[in-house]
């Protein structure tokens, strides 16, 4: 059975998801990062995504010339 790229959903060789073309358009390096957390790790990260989306919105509301 033929893989489908995730990215443009062409027909893929071996056992990538993505081609190389794609991945690199997609994640900006020629192979998809590896995302193993487990369900602890996930929840942590969930946090600190609300947390980075938070601090993101505050800069937004800063002065941007102060941050860089
Ligand atoms: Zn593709």
């Amino acid at each position: 059975m033929k893989r489908k790229c995730l990215y443009c959903y062409e027909a893929v060789d071996g056992a990538q998801d993505f081609h190389e073309k794609c991945s690199m358009e997609f994640f900006g390096t020629p192979t998809p990062p590896v995302i193993e957390y487990s369900l602890d790790q996930m929840d942590e990260l969930a946090k600190n995504v609300v947390l980075v989306a938070l601090l993101l919105e505050s800069n937004c509301l800063a002065d941007k010339e102060q941050l860089f």
